[in-house]
């Protein structure tokens, strides 16, 4: 039972690039953030610090013009957060309630209230639902299949072995040029006959000799036994449906990412896919008072830059919205703390209480 009630003006969920970000600037702006993080879990794909915490060079992150590792990277945000002093917490946040403000968090041992929410808690690896892939001992996951190439490549398990990698975007060539590293012969295996990769990763993949594309082709299953781990994998060809089993010993599925939202389902504006939806000019979702940034609402750029730019934005949001300045809502209309509402015309203003007030210009 939650024993320790704590009430913040700014609460931030999620330690990536974008909380991280949000961190930094309410901090600077004597707020005293509260940034909450899921502890590390292996099972649920957990990371304090995010994505980057499972990526090798970051070479397009400005200001670094020799590149940098990733968790080195969102070391130096953490520190810089802290110097300004964000409080942190790792904990798991079992519900929210966004019904009324403040805003309640629940954790095991824990009721949050936030005066204003980030929210920055990422997205995580998606995977095929295929026959062999669930964990141990329902199929070879941590037996021969993983999700992250960085954290799972270096194991002894892996090393001089034939590996596959499924998918056709940036993430498989990175994780395949890395397990390049490591592996005696790494098989690219994507569904159509083009890459959805950016040229550069594309041209890098092509020109490693230890790797080898095999084209339009479904993973139908992954095939092994308890004792050896994976064996194999067994693909359907797009073109004629015909199956084969290509030999492999370890599989890494690398076909995107799915936004970490299932918390927010009911409460917050989401896209089909799970993406929160913010407006256009600024981080805010359709509740006054909660904002989103960073990969969970972006499934266009997803970088770590934007992810920052945007953690700023909605630091910046955030603190107009505590000075009872008006923020756009995706809308269009502009909401105050106090629930004044402004319509999308700028013409009207309808007070709490309901009263409508002519939007009239402030006399010189
Ligand atoms: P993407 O969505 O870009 O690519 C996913 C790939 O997986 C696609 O090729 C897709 O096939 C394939 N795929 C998806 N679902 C399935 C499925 N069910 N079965 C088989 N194949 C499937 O995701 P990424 O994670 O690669 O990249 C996401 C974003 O992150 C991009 O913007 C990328 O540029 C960026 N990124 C940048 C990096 C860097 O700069 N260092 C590193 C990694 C990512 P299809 O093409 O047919 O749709």
């Amino acid at each position: 039972m939650p024993t320790e009630e704590l009430h913040r003006q700014v609460v931030i969920i999620g330690s990536g690039p974008a909380g991280l970000t949000a961190a930094i600037y309410s901090a600077r702006a004597n707020l005293s953030p509260l940034l909450i993080d899921a502890p590390a879990d292996a099972d649920k794909q957990t990371t304090p610090g995010g994505q980057l915490m499972i990526t090798t060079d970051v070479e397009n992150y400005p200001g670094f013009a020799n590149g940098i590792e990733g968790p080195e990277l969102m070391i130096e945000f953490r520190k810089q957060a802290e110097r300004f002093g964000t409080e942190f917490l790792e904990e798991w946040i079992n519900k929210v309630d966004l019904q009324s403000r403040p805003f309640t968090l629940h954790t095991d041992s824990r009721v949050i209230k936030a005066d204003t929410l980030i929210i920055a808690s990422g997205a995580s690896a998606k995977w095929l639902g295929i026959p062999g892939e669930a964990k141990t001992p329902n199929g070879f996951g941590g037996n021969g299949v993983s999700a992250c190439a960085t954290c799972d490549g270096p194991l002894p398990a892996f090393r001089n072995k034939r590996l596959v990698v499924v998918g056709g975007g940036d993430t498989a060539m990175e994780e395949a040029t890395f397990l390049t590293r490591y592996a005696s012969r790494v098989y690219v295996v994507h569904r159509r006959d083009k890459l959805r990769a950016s040229k550069i990763m594309q041209e890098k993949a092509f020109r490693n000799e230890k790797i080898e594309f095999v084209w339009n082709v479904d993973v139908a299953e992954i095939v092994g036994t308890p004792e050896h781990g994976v064996t194999g994998v067994r693909l359907r060809n797009g073109a004629d449906g015909e199956h084969f089993t290509l030999d492999c010993e370890g599989v890494f599925i690398a076909i995107g990412h799915k936004p970490n939202t299932d918390l927010f389902v009911g409460q917050i504006d989401m896209d089909t896919v799970g993406y929160l939806k913010t407006n256009g000019h600024s981080t805010s979702t359709n509740i006054p008072g909660v904002f989103a940034c960073g990969d969970v609402q972006d499934s266009v750029y997803r970088q770590a830059v934007t992810a920052a730019g945007t953690g700023c934005m909605a630091a910046i949001d955030s603190e107009r919205f505590l000075d009872h300045l008006p923020v756009e809502m995706p809308s269009g209309e502009e909401i105050t703390i106090e629930g004044e509402h402004i319509t999308a015309d700028r013409q009207l203003i309808i007070t709490a209480t309901g009263e409508i007030i002519q939007n009239e210009p402030m006399p010189e």
